[in-house]
C-alpha cells in the first residue's frame, strides 16, 4: 500500500484517538477529533469504534504505525528486531519506536511534529554525538547526544522555527534538554510508561503471530 496523502485528522478520527500529526493545531481547539469525535465517512456518526479480534488487532497496529509515522515494511522489521531482543516483544517494540531519532527530536521540542522532525533530519540539520545523521529511523542509545548542526542554528528559518516550537510538548524524564543551546541527551532508556499513546501492544504481537 502506498503512502497515505489524505487529510491527517482523518487518521486520528479513524483510530479514535489523537495521533498528534499536525503540530500546534493538535493542541488547539481546532483539533479535528475534538470537533468531530466519530469516524470519517458518510456513516461515521453511526459507527462505534467496535472491538473484535482481527479488526481490533489491525487497528491497534495501524494506530501505532501512524502515531510514529512508520511504514508497514519498516514496522515489520522493528517487530522482528523487538522479538530478537530479551524481554517482552511488545514492550521492546514500543521502546525501539520511542528511541527513533525522529521521535526523540520531536519529544525534545526541536520540531513541531514527528513528520517535521523527519524533514529536519533528512535535510541534514541534526547531529548525533557530533556527527550528522540523516536517517529518521536511526535508533538512539542511552547517553547519545542529539543537537542541531552549528550551521543550521545560524539559519533564521531554524531559529524562528525553534522559537515557535519551544515548550510545545512535555519533555519526558528519560530525555534531558538544554532549550537554550538546542542540545539534548538520552538520559536513560524509555520505560513502558513513557509511551504517550494509549496502546495495547499485545494485540499487535497477536496479529503478527498468526
Ligand atoms: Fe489528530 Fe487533532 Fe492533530 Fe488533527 S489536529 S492530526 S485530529 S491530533
Amino acid at each position: 500500500m502506498g503512502k497515505y496523502t489524505g487529510p491527517l485528522c482523518r487518521l486520528c478520527r479513524t483510530e479514535g484517538t489523537k495521533l498528534f500529526l499536525k503540530g500546534k493545531r493538535c493542541l488547539s481547539d481546532r483539533c479535528g477529533i475534538d470537533r468531530r469525535s466519530y469516524p470519517p465517512g458518510a456513516k461515521g456518526k453511526r459507527i462505534t469504534f467496535k472491538k473484535s479480534n482481527y479488526k481490533t488487532q489491525l487497528r491497534e497496529k495501524q494506530k501505532v504505525k501512524r502515531f510514529y509515522g512508520v511504514g508497514e515494511k519498516q514496522f515489520r522489521i522493528f517487530f522482528y528486531k523487538a522479538g530478537q531482543k530479551k524481554g517482552i516483544t511488545g514492550t521492546n517494540l514500543l521502546q525501539m519506536l520511542e528511541l527513533r531519532l525522529d521521535n526523540v527530536v520531536y519529544r525534545m521540542n526541536f520540531a513541531a511534529s514527528r513528520a517535521h522532525a523527519r524533514q529536519l533530519i533528512r535535510h541534514g540539520h541534526i547531529t548525533v554525538n557530533g556527527r550528522k545523521v540523516s536517517i529518521p529511523s536511526y535508533i538512539l542509545k542511552a547517553q547519545d547526544e542529539v543537537a542541531f548542526k552549528a550551521q543550521s542554528l545560524s539559519s533564521e528559518n531554524i531559529k524562528t522555527m525553534l522559537e515557535d516550537v519551544k515548550g510545545l510538548v512535555e519533555i519526558p524524564e528519560w530525555l534531558i534538554v538544554d532549550p537554550e543551546k538546542h542540545v539534548g541527551k538520552v538520559n536513560s532508556l524509555p520505560n513502558r510508561e513513557d509511551v504517550s499513546i494509549p496502546v495495547e501492544e499485545h494485540l499487535i504481537v497477536e496479529l503478527y503471530s498468526k
